[in-house]
């Protein structure tokens, strides 16, 4: 039996507000470190600074006041956490896990190597940088891994990151950290137990496992939610016009959320909002969320 405390997270990156997709995170993970008595964190993944605003990390944080979400402990800050994706990164290096690579996006894209659209490294600069080259970015080496895992929702799933992956960044050309490698660093760091999150982030999964047993710390549990598209099929976000949660009225879009998550009916609207919360976290269970949910009606969509 897994005998240690519960630790759950939300990590939005402040790129845009909270909308009804990034809700249904912060809700399903709350919920589910609340109905484990366990705790749940909060951190602001503001790594890739070219997209990230602090209107948006001041935006969200209001949003999450507003919406009743209490978290513990303070917001961890991915911006000032380089030392920590440094120090990682030199491990991989000692144990020659990582090269650094010089080639360029179109160089790569040239190479005509595609899984779903993406384009997988086709290890040029593996064996050592060619001569006269200088580095742009660092990469991972991830011959022959093919990662297992159980999602506790969407059940059991393989990926080969040779083959639909390849060598992945994790310090990029423009001096930022990757994504994968902070998110990695940060939830071994925050002793995180169990990862609840949108399934947009699935395909990032067996990456971060591959990462987790490099560096060898300890491997979360993950349960991905249903993904909110809107009635065109796209993901909710600030591209596809999600429209911003309003936090003067947090009822309606919590109960939303919970019906999305196919929740049994909470009678939220005569009730306080600290209420409907205790309610909701007594009715959760993992177990009854769907894996898949791709309806969702034109009013979460902004006006056009
Ligand atoms: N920061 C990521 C996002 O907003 C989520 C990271 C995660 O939950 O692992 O999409």
């Amino acid at each position: 039996m897994n005998t240690e405390m519960y630790r759950g997270r939300f990590a939005p990156s402040p790129t845009g507000p909270l909308h009804f997709g990034s809700l249904v995170a912060a809700a399903g993970s709350y919920l589910d470190a609340c109905a484990s008595n366990g705790e749940w964190l909060v951190r602001m993944e503001d790594v890739d600074r070219p997209r990230c605003r602090p209107e948006y990390d001041r935006a969200i944080m209001l949003s999450l006041e507003a919406y009743g979400f209490q978290w513990n402990g303070s917001v961890m800050r991915q911006s000032d956490r380089t030392k920590s994706y440094q120090a990682a990164l030199d491990a991989l290096r000692g144990k020659n896990l990582v090269y650094p690579c010089a080639c360029s996006r179109k160089e790569i894209s040239d190479s005509n190597i595609a899984h779903d659209g993406a384009h997988i490294y086709p290890g040029t600069c593996a064996a050592g940088l060619p001569p006269g080259e200088t580095p742009r970015a660092w990469r991972i080496r991830v011959s022959g891994q093919t990662i297992r895992f159980v999602d506790l929702v969407q059940g059991s799933l393989s990926q080969d990151l040779s083959k639909e992956v390849g060598d992945f960044v994790l310090l990029r050309a423009d001096g930022c950290f990757a994504y994968q490698m902070a998110v990695v660093v940060d939830d071994a760091q925050q002793g995180i137990t169990r990862i609840v999150r949108g399934a947009d982030l699935l395909d990032s999964t067996p990456r971060q496992i591959y990462l987790q047993h490099c560096l060898g710390v300890s491997f979360p549990e993950y349960a991905h939610l249903p993904v909110a598209v809107n009635t065109t099929g796209e993901k909710l976000s600030k591209q596809t016009r999600a429209r911003a949660l309003d936090d003067k009225n947090p009822v309606p879009a919590l109960l939303a959320v919970f019906e999305f998550l196919e929740m049994p009916s909470l009678k939220g609207n005569d009730t306080s909002l600290d209420d409907l919360w205790k309610e909701a976290v007594r009715h959760w269970s993992l177990d009854n969320v769907p894996a898949v949910r791709t309806i969702l009606s034109r009013e979460m969509r902004q006006d056009e």
